[in-house]
């Protein structure tokens, strides 16, 4: 008998009815049995160890009773339907706390598994004493086995995640959709949460295994349904991933709670329930019902969470804007290589350069452009720190030089006294045979090494280590000229300029554009131009976009200028044209 009643409360517990929250499938079936019988209360009632606990009910406010004297727990017991027309005629119910509570009539149909457990009551109870007709004991027998289809359903269909035992995506999905049903266009918050961070999460099961994950989602799960309140429900995504639902608030509101939960699951690390760092973060999406599907909802609070890591921060609401710009950043990443090799989405401008003193001009910056089949016009600005860390920068920067190699060297066959200028990334010069290369590309287009220049940023010639400084001294030594891109913004210390092996100066545009409109920048500029050339470099000043700014770099000395005010990046042929007019 102990045994029985052991099993079925594993039966019972296995099903992961209990303390789960309310559900309209099965509120509908309640809701018709309290109506067949024209009865104020109905429930679905499950019985457990000391507890009739209710998955559904109408008419009662309460979510359980004690097990005790309570006629369902005998409707378990006996697995037959049980009709009590008079609590207080019965030597059995008359001091029940059913009775105490004002209720005179019970009729409970069990609920019984396929396997014979029986979990509980589909009953229905009035406050007056009552009989019960044929029809309506058939009825309520009915109702207890669409009951128990319901539960057996949604454990067929994959409604609940077999490990954990939590309502899963599937549930999600099915529950939003009853939700747009009975409340349409009202606003709800999606709370992604995810308690250890993906790239984690794979060195946790190398190193702990995967039962260990299993533990780590369970103690989070509940931990996390503490903290949102057993009226919530949780549903279970993946290791360490999970979604709730929540009434629509402020963004603020809505962070504000995501917070507090992230604090709960915190307490979990320090009251070392769990072995390891938890930096749980929440990523929220609000939505309105019957609107978006779950699936862009999930995909958005996801999201929302990874944007919010990537930005240190716990918590985070989706913003369509930060959406955008992630979908266009991989956009871009992943067609690089396509680009490449369709060889006409890529191509150079090039904006000449001018002696301040003569005029003329001696040569120009090759800047790459990307004209994008989708998104158009596309700037270096945004492409290039997006791969300068990838290996594509190696594939684009051998692009750049070989084009640039080219155009100049037809430059040069056409007597033209122009050096041109490259950009070249800090990774290039990791590149073991950068130089090599380089120089192959020039043997090949027979064009003397010191018709072309490299730009490098400071950054990338600093800390690079032995590797970028062989690279260096032997594009120097082979004649090509190396230039230090946008100084001033680095770390411009003057201890390290004089290590650096490099010609050429180019001031950074945020020096110049304004230059000449206040006392500070013009002393700036002025002692760096000074220092650069007692160090030997010629200085070059880029972003001259003003007459003012010009007058001011001939009175500082500098020695070339480049900038809007003179030429904007051009296509060769508008090169060419404007170089005619500077003649
Ligand atoms: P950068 O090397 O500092 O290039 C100068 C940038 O300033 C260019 O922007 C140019 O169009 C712009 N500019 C020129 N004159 C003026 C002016 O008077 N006023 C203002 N406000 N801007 C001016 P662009 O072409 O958009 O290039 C942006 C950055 O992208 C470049 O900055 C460079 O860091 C990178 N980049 C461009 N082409 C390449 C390339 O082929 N390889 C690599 N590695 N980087 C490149
Ligand atoms: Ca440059
Ligand atoms: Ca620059």
């Amino acid at each position: 008998m102990k045994n029985a009643e052991q099993a079925r409360l594993y039966a019972l517990e296995q099903l992961n009815l209990l303390d789960t929250p309310p559900s309209e499938s099965f509120d509908r079936l309640t809701r018709m049995a309290s109506q067949l019988f024209d009865l104020p209360i109905a429930a679905v009632s499950l019985t457990d160890a000391d507890r009739q606990w209710f998955k559904s009910r109408v008419g009662v406010d309460h979510r359980e009773i004690p097990r005790e004297k309570a006629p369902c727990a005998d409707v378990s017991a006996s697995a037959e339907v049980v009709v009590i027309p008079d609590l207080l005629a019965s030597s059995c119910y008359r001091d029940s706390h059913l009775a105490r509570t004002g209720i005179r009539f019970y009729a409970g149909a069990p609920l019984t598994t396929r396997e014979g457990h029986t979990l509980g009551a589909m009953c229905v109870l009035g406050q007056a004493p009552r009989e019960v007709t044929e029809q309506e004991r058939a009825a309520l027998v009915d109702l207890a086995a669409m009951v128990m289809a319901q539960i057996e359903l949604q454990h067929a269909f994959g409604r609940v995640d077999p490990l954990t035992g939590m309502a899963n995506r599937g549930q999600f999905d099915e529950d939003l959709q009853d939700l747009a049903l009975d409340a349409p266009d009202e606003r709800r918050a999606a709370l992604f949460t995810e308690v250890v961070e993906a790239s984690q999460l794979s060195a946790l099961h190398r190193t702990m295994g995967p039962a260990f994950l299993d533990e780590l989602t369970r103690v989070s799960a509940q931990c996390l349904q503490q903290a949102i309140g057993h009226d919530s429900q949780l549903y279970y995504l993946g290791s360490c991933q999970f979604v709730h639902l929540m009434a629509a608030d402020s963004d603020a509101g809505l962070i504000d709670h995501a917070l507090s939960l992230r604090e709960h699951l915190m307490a979990l690390e320090s009251a070392r329930q769990v072995p390891v760092l938890v930096r749980p973060v929440v990523g929220i999406a609000s939505f309105r019902l019957g609107e978006t599907t779950a699936s862009d909802i999930l995909r958005s609070a996801h999201a929302a969470s990874l944007d919010a890591r990537q930005m240190g921060k716990d918590a985070g609401v989706f913003s369509t804007e930060l959406d955008e710009r992630f979908q266009r950043r991989s956009m871009l990443l992943s067609d690089v290589d396509r680009a490449l090799e369709r060889d006409d989405e890529f191509y150079l401008v090039f904006q000449p350069r001018v002696c301040v003193a003569t005029g003329a001009c001696q040569g120009a910056e090759a800047l790459l452009r990307w004209r994008h089949p989708v998104l158009g016009e596309v700037s270096p600005a945004e492409f290039i720190p997006l791969i300068e860390n990838t290996p594509m920068a190696r594939s684009l920067t051998a692009w750049v030089v070989r084009r640039a190699v080219r155009q100049a060297a037809h430059w040069h066959e056409q007597g033209k006294q122009l050096r041109i200028s490259i950009n070249v990334s800090a990774t290039n010069l990791e590149e073991t045979d950068f130089a090599e290369r380089v120089l192959a590309e020039l043997h090949q287009a027979r064009l003397p090494a010191d018709a072309i220049e490299l730009e490098v940023t400071e950054s990338a010639l600093i800390g690079k280590g032995q590797a970028a400084a062989s690279q260096l001294h032997a594009l120097i030594a082979a004649g090509i000229r190396i230039a230090i891109d946008d100084f001033g913004t680095g770390y411009s210390s003057l201890s390290y300029l004089h290590e650096i092996p490099a010609n050429i100066v180019k001031i950074d545009r945020c020096f110049i554009t304004h230059l000449g409109e206040d006392a500070r920048t013009r002393t700036l500029v002025s002692s760096m131009i000074g220092m650069a050339h007692a160090l030997g470099y010629r200085v070059v000043a880029e972003g001259v976009e003003s007459e003012t700014a010009l007058a001011c770099l001939d009175t500082l000395g500098c020695n070339e200028v480049q900038g809007f005010l003179l030429a904007k990046p051009l296509l060769p042929s508008a090169f060419e044209a404007w170089l005619a007019g500077q003649a």
